[in-house]
């Protein structure tokens, strides 16, 4: 490997490392999680101090130390700060969310798609009203679980493979949430047929594009729960920011 490397990044968390360091977990682009030093970061003159902080997104540079094996961050190209995010609380908590989801799963391995949403979803939430927040987590969640291999196929029988009718406008689920139809049985649970809709539909769909797809209270409901009960077995630990941010997120 070489000693010098070159992506874009977001940064995840930063922490104090010794007195004037800090110790920076990057989301890099083809890298997946990147844990490194940025020297400086924490003191008043640290040429990286503004480039360090939490959602900044940027071209990211390093030096890995072959001897010790530390990566050091010799440079952050801003690109955006994103520092809107933390004007509202609702966008905080998710972005929050999206972080902690990316930090527990190792940025869920298929690191390309997953980091084009990220930066995408980001983008989005920097400027949105609080009501449409959650509309962008359901579009990072949808798009993080396809890329993780975590997302049931939603367009027919898992069991025979026919087409799912939904009848009384749901459509029936097994515990792993994936459609069965009434022959196969094994159902668990249900999901609104509206909310398999949205999701069926908005999820080819170009992320600033599926964000804007309206969706009612009934199907906003099926689709929240469903994901975040995929997003539950896959993480596969708590999560934080769902239980101190309950009701925001
Ligand atoms: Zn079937």
């Amino acid at each position: 490997m070489s000693r010098n490397a070159r992506f874009r990044a977001v940064v995840l968390r930063a922490s104090k490392f010794g007195e004037i360091h800090k110790n920076v977990t990057l989301f890099g682009e083809g890298r997946g999680l990147v844990s490194a030093i940025a020297h400086g970061a924490n003191s008043r003159n640290g040429r990286l101090r503004a480039a360090v902080g939490q959602f900044t997104f940027g071209v990211c540079s390093t030096y890995t130390d072959p001897v010790k094996n530390v990566e050091k961050i010799t440079e952050f190209e801003v690109i955006d700060h994103f520092s809107h995010v933390r004007d509202v609380l609702e966008r905080f908590w998710a972005a929050s969310l999206w972080c902690e989801i990316l930090l527990k799963t190792y940025a869920g391995g298929e690191t390309e798609g997953i980091f084009r949403s990220f930066v995408d979803a980001l983008h989005e939430v920097t400027s949105a009203a609080p009501r449409d927040v959650r509309r962008i987590t359901y579009q990072f969640l949808l798009r993080f679980l396809e890329d993780s291999g975590a997302l049931p196929d939603l367009a027919g029988c898992s069991s025979c493979g026919c087409r799912v009718r939904s009848g009384d406008g749901v459509v029936a689920l097994t515990d792993a949430g994936e459609p069965v139809c009434g022959k196969c049985g094994g159902a668990s649970r249900t999901i609104p047929a509206g909310a398999v809709a949205y999701l069926s539909h908005t999820r080819r769909m170009v992320f600033r594009d599926a964000v804007r797809v309206a969706l009612d209270e009934q199907a906003a409901a099926g689709v929240r729960s469903y994901l975040f009960s995929l997003l539950e077995t896959h993480v596969d630990a708590p999560l934080n920011t769902l239980k101190l941010g309950d009701g925001v997120v």
